[in-house]
């Protein structure tokens, strides 16, 4: 991408609206633009980063044997009346009429909806275990919209629903689930911690919050600080191992992890108390175990192995790509502006032409772009005529992991510089060695 021909609009100010530093970089480095309290647009840079989280988190739900699908985001309010919660859930849905005096919904969630297409369809245990996922935009009318798209009203949610024929089956769904998300956020660059959470009337153990740490987060958490080292599920793992995944699942719930909510002052006394972590933190997922609740009002429910109708047991298990991608500023950055993982890096490598109209200077970033182009790296060319200062903050803004910067003196010796963004170190080398560095 040639940055004279991409639309990316940098601010030189600091957005005087937002207090935290995610949201702060996010609007300099013109990632996003709010439309109206809590709704905002994700501009083309912004975009690419949201576009590289969600194929990580889609790549780990489809490890995890979970299957995508597509909902819409408008939903009939007779749904919900079936299950009781089109009263229950008070303010926070949206509730619009259609032309023929309808009652529609924009989902904040969809379970109701995701029980329905299982009911018209499944009716055989031989179909189970299932997990059916989609991406989608939510809305929530949250009382208090804030810190950018870390908490919006309309937001983007990873959302999957298990189906099984029973309790224990269900167990082994919520694990894998368990274990899709600790590698799912560790390749995003983040260290979560499962914490418990509330389980309401269902009782339990089977839910969990994953929580980042982080000074600007909105919960206050407790833990063991072990967790912050503790070994993440390998790319091998066997999701249909029953008893692997439950090793996985009894490791990671062996110490102790729980927010506010779920705060037990005396078992947190008893971790010794060089242990003890307490932090404020950022929720980015959660799962739950649910049972009945909603196959039973609804009526989805399967032939067992002995003849019978049983109500499906059910899970959900739900991600925030649009809060994932300020909570992953938030966990990196310096003074200078975001310093991506290159997991979910907008470009994989600036190219830094100092000096616009220079023939040495254009033959050579050209020569670079097309060479790092052609063996498919994402590589952004800034080929405008700003001031090299200008050029240099706008690359450190954005974050891109490496930058290669083409100045006339190196040039004149068959050489540019490599710089690399979260060390700042930079390194003098032939413009061979400095495409090969990338290729090889
Ligand atoms: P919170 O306590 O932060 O309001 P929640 O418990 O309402 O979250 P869930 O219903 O469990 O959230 O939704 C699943 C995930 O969706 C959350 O873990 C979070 O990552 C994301 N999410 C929820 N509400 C918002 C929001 N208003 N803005 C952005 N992401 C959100
Ligand atoms: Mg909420």
């Amino acid at each position: 991408m040639r940055l004279s021909r991409y639309f990316m609009p940098i601010l030189k100010e600091n957005p005087k609206e937002a207090e935290i530093v995610s949201h702060r970089l996010m609007l300099r480095a013109g990632m996003i633009r709010q439309q109206s309290q809590g709704i905002y647009s994700w501009l083309p840079l912004g975009k690419r980063v949201l576009d590289k989280v969600n194929a990580i988190i889609r790549d780990e739900q489809n490890r995890a044997g979970a299957i995508e699908l597509s909902m819409p985001t408008l939903q009939s309010a007779e749904l919900w009346q079936e299950s009781g919660r089109y009263d229950a859930y008070g303010k926070e849905m949206l509730r619009i009429k259609d032309r023929q005096d309808r009652p529609m919904l924009y989902g904040p969630t969809n379970e109701e909806m995701v029980t329905d297409i299982f009911r018209s369809s499944v009716k055989s245990y031989k179909d189970l275990p299932l997990n059916l996922y989609h991406i989608q935009l939510k809305f929530r009318d949250e009382i208090r919209p804030r810190f950018g798209t870390m908490r919006s009203r309309e937001f983007m949610m990873k959302d999957a629903y298990s189906f099984d024929l029973t309790r224990e089956a269900a167990e082994h769904s919520y694990n894998k689930m368990f274990a899709a998300y600790l590698r799912t956020f560790d390749r995003l660059g983040l260290r979560a911690i499962p914490m418990r959470a509330d389980t309401g009337p269902i009782g339990g153990k089977l839910s969990h919050e994953f929580i980042i740490l982080a000074d600007t987060g909105e919960s206050e958490v407790f833990c063991h600080k072990d967790f912050v080292d503790f070994d993440i599920p390998g790319e091998h793992t066997d999701f249909d191992n029953v008893e692997a995944l439950q090793a996985i699942f009894d490791k990671w719930t062996s110490l102790y992890a729980a927010t506010s909510e779920m705060h037990d002052e005396a078992a947190f006394n008893a971790v010794p108390e060089g242990d003890r972590l307490s932090a404020r933190g950022i929720e980015v997922g959660h799962i739950f175990y649910f049972g009945t609740k909603y196959s039973e009002p609804m009526g989805a429910k399967v032939q067992g192995p002995d003849g019978k109708e049983h109500f499906v047991h059910m899970g959900s298990y739900g991600i925030g790509p649009t809060r994932l991608v300020p909570a992953i500023i938030e966990a990196s950055h310096d003074d200078n502006g975001i310093i991506w993982p290159a997991s979910v890096a907008p470009f994989d490598i600036v190219v830094i032409n100092m000096k616009a109209g220079d023939q040495a200077c254009d033959d050579t970033c050209e020569l670079i772009y097309a060479a790092l182009s052609k063996a498919g790296k994402d590589v952004l060319y800034d080929d405008t005529d700003d001031r090299a200062g200008t050029k240099f903050a706008t690359a450190d803004l954005i974050g891109v992991p490496a930058q290669i910067i083409a100045g006339p003196r190196a040039v004149a010796n068959g050489e540019v510089e490599v710089k690399d963004r979260k060390t700042g170190a930079r390194e003098t080398m032939t413009i061979e060695a400095a495409i090969n560095r990338f290729v090889a």
